[in-house]
């Protein structure tokens, strides 16, 4: 097996989840699953089924706004203007909300969920995979775009928690970077699994590997924008407290006993809290936060 990203072959088992081993590049610290066993063990119609669903979604939708918020407030200090492409838009969220912020042009492609959030927002939505995306636009706008048509590309390109469920990230990178427009930005976030959180976490949840087929580092995801001529404007490393706190209750379930381990689990809170807050903007500054935010743009 050679790594996607630096075709190395020196690589280890760096943990294995559900019986499905992830292997790290030595190199360049990107991890992934062999993809010929895991595509094996399940058909990719039923990717999302169960895994993701709305019920869920609202309980957490209170929490993403405050965070969607800031995140965009950041786009809109590159971008306040433009065609907007949200590469698997959810529920559609995260563009209602930036949309709001500016004079935007929402174009999502979206395959398995409604666009709940986007119902009152004009925008198009291409119920295709990115994949299936790229080979359409390539067919019909191949003409226009080597011609640089500026009004077919895109002002502002955003892959929110996608890049890890791609199968080949490096080449839908490529792809996406012919769709933008010459000042125009990418943003990415994907988990960092080289994060505090990853690392202390015994059953970090986005080891999903029903869904996630690579897994990046500050490093990793560095080298994948480097390679596909993208140079990274701003870099954020963080995460919320409310997932980090769920993630670390697997710690606590070897403790059968209920009274034992909320005890356990409340003592080891009352001192890991304080210290979380006094030093997250140190850890999340050198890279450690969970979950990584990018915007770049074309070198
Ligand atoms: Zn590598």
């Amino acid at each position: 097996m050679i790594c996607h990203l630096c075709k190395s072959n020196v690589h280890k088992v760096h943990k294995v989840v559900k019986k499905v081993k992830i292997y790290e590049c030595l190199d360049c610290l990107l991890d992934f699953v062999d993809q010929v066993v895991s595509f094996k063990s399940r058909s990719d119609k039923d990717d999302t089924n169960g895994l993701y669903n709305f019920a869920a979604y609202k309980i957490k939708e209170k929490k993403l706004r405050k965070t969607f918020a800031k995140l965009t407030d950041i786009i809109v200090k590159y971008k306040k203007s433009g065609r907007v492409l949200d590469v698997g838009a959810g529920y559609g969220l995260f563009s209602s909300i930036l949309h709001k912020k500016g004079n935007f042009l929402i174009e999502t492609i979206e395959p398995n969920t409604d666009l709940y959030y986007l119902q009152n927002i004009p925008h198009t939505n291409n119920k295709k995979t990115l994949e299936d995306y790229l080979k359409w636009t390539n067919q019909r706008d191949r003409a226009i775009l080597s011609k640089h048509d500026r009004s077919k590309r895109y002002d502002i390109i955003i892959l929110m928690d996608l890049i890890e469920h791609l199968r080949n990230p490096m080449q839908s990178l490529k792809k996406l970077r012919e769709l933008l427009t010459y000042d125009g930005i990418l943003v990415i976030q994907t988990p960092n699994y080289m994060s505090l959180m990853a690392r202390i976490c015994r059953d970090w949840a986005w080891w999903m590997i029903e869904d996630h087929k690579f897994f990046f580092t500050v490093k990793s995801l560095q080298k994948i924008l480097n390679k596909t001529r993208f140079k990274t404007e701003y870099f954020l490393t963080y995460e919320d407290w409310y997932d980090f706190k769920k993630n670390l209750d697997g710690n606590f379930a070897g403790i059968k006993n209920n009274y034992l381990r909320k005890l356990t689990k409340g003592i080891f809170f009352i001192f890991f809290a304080p210290f979380y807050y006094m030093f997250r903007q140190v850890i999340w500054g050198l890279g450690y936060g969970g979950l990584m935010f990018v915007i770049a743009k074309k070198k």
